[in-house]
């Protein structure tokens, strides 16, 4: 029998719907986005930042303008479907309260997702994680950032229950709408990613 992990996921969604602790992050109209992709055992792992506008309504990580960008960068490296697994380190997109006005997710609501992310992990099992921009490197590092890890393979063990897996770290596709400059880095990057997974 084939393993299913959508169920499992399901069941992470539901525990954070409920939870009181993200009840400042569920506010009207925000909408838990789940990940996306190969679910068993994807090569990578690749986690952002927190859904916008367009990944709030159609409840897809990564389908907006900066989701444009990042398939430019999979495509450009033949990256497959089966690969990956694509999810945020904040589920919910975060706004200014009483707005649907998006806003960066602060480090506190970084923090308060970890449990799920680490969760997400433990279900999906992924070899290599990518971490793509400051509020993903935040999940796993204090005083961590792309200027410091980028580039680099961290090995990164939890506990003997949880698999083992590799970090990997680069900027946010959408760093490249503001700095154009650091599209190069990202391919670079990205290039790299393809080769580690090969
Ligand atoms: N930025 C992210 O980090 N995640 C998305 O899903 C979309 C934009």
């Amino acid at each position: 029998m084939i393993e299913d992990n959508s169920h499992k996921l399901f069941q992470l969604q539901v525990k954070a719907e409920i939870d009181e602790t993200l009840e400042d992050l569920r506010q009207p109209g925000i909408n838990y986005v789940a990940g996306i992709g190969n679910s068993i055992r994807p090569k990578a792992m690749l986690v952002g930042e927190a859904p916008g506008p367009m990944e709030n309504a159609k409840g897809i990580p990564f389908s907006g303008p900066t989701g444009k960008i990042l398939r430019s960068l999979l495509v450009q490296n033949k990256f497959k479907p089966d690969d990956l697994w694509i999810t945020n380190a904040v589920k919910y997109m975060p706004v200014e309260p009483g707005t649907q006005n998006f806003r960066k997710p602060s480090t506190d609501e970084v923090r308060l997702m970890v449990p799920y992310l680490a969760q997400e992990i433990a279900i999906v099992c992924p070899n290599i994680i990518c971490l793509m921009g400051n509020s993903a490197i935040e999940s796993f590092f204090t005083d961590g950032s792309v200027r410091k890890l980028r580039g680099k393979i961290i090995a990164y063990e939890v506990s003997e229950d949880f698999p083992p897996f590799s970090l990997f770290v680069t900027y946010h596709p959408s760093a490249i709408q503001y700095k154009p400059e650091l599209r190069p880095l990202l391919e670079e990057d990205f290039k790299t990613l393809a080769s580690l997974i090969k």
